[in-house]
């Protein structure tokens, strides 16, 4: 399968997508707190999604019950919502998304919980940080492996975290999931050449201990085999017909976090 690209008409629809997912993401963070139910965020999720005019890509995909991941301590990702409570200290992932008009927007982060551990804050800064170093990377004219490539380095760098191996970015378009997959490991030089009207979900995700993962029975929630903690982030991100990045799922398009690699945005989806 050939990598979809997108014209600016269709980008500024991802653009619409994408937004209404960076609004989750907001909301989920303004709500979340100790005693919550994990599917009461699943609700705050459903019900931003319909008032936006929007539908769920995680709903029904693959037979996947909810509207977004929440995946809790060890669960790293694809965790479902449900009567799990959380409680202070916890490491909480969520992931998710949202379609508007056939165009597809997907994004992660994870957070603490009230006062947590040093280590934990620091597994999610590091975890985050990689996502926008291989965002960098992934510049207009730059090959696809230099993504992965840039994330390991970061991360190996910081300390002895697992990259999860069997799980990576994706291309999104007018599917969720399309052609590449994105490795956040490897050797840079490698792979396609990326170009204007490519857009990439990049999304490491790493632990504290092994990066080797088991899915639990409910066949969904992917767990660390040592149970060490886990983190995720994920931002989809765009290289504009100018050749300058946009990340399509960040309220200010990724301005402030690139700015910090010298990467200027486009001003394109503005
Ligand atoms: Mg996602
Ligand atoms: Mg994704």
């Amino acid at each position: 399968m050939a990598i979809q690209l997108k014209d600016l008409d269709q980008l500024k629809v991802m653009r619409r997508a994408g937004i209404v997912v960076a609004e989750i993401h907001q909301l989920i963070r303004d709500a979340i707190k100790p005693g919550m139910t994990t599917s009461a965020l699943d609700a705050i999720a459903s019900a931003h999604i319909k008032r936006s005019g929007a539908t769920s890509n995680f709903l029904n995909y693959h037979g996947f019950p909810a509207t977004i991941c929440v995946s809790v301590n060890d669960e790293i990702v694809h965790g479902i919502p449900g009567p799990r409570v959380i409680n202070e200290g916890d490491v909480v992932s969520v992931d998710c998304g949202a379609i508007i008009d056939g165009w597809h927007g997907d994004a992660a982060f994870s957070v603490g919980i009230g006062a947590i551990d040093a280590q934990d804050q620091k597994l999610m800064d590091v975890c985050e940080e990689s996502m926008w170093v291989g965002i960098a990377a992934g510049k207009n004219g730059a090959r696809l492996s230099d993504i992965g490539f840039a994330i390991e380095q970061y991360v190996v760098s910081q300390g002895k975290y697992g990259i999860l191996l069997e799980y990576g970015g994706h291309g999104i378009g007018t599917e969720m999931h399309q052609e590449p997959h994105v490795l956040n490991f490897g050797k840079a030089g490698n792979g396609p050449t990326i170009t204007a009207g490519m857009a990439l979900a990049i999304e490491p995700m790493i632990t504290r201990g092994s990066a080797k993962t088991k899915v639990l029975a409910d066949e969904w929630t992917v767990v660390s085999v040592d149970q060490s903690r886990g983190a995720h982030f994920e931002h989809s991100y765009t290289i504009c017909p100018d050749g300058k990045p946009f990340v399509l799922t960040s309220l200010d398009g990724g301005r402030a976090e690139l700015a910090r690699f010298g990467v200027e945005i486009s001003d394109l989806l503005a």
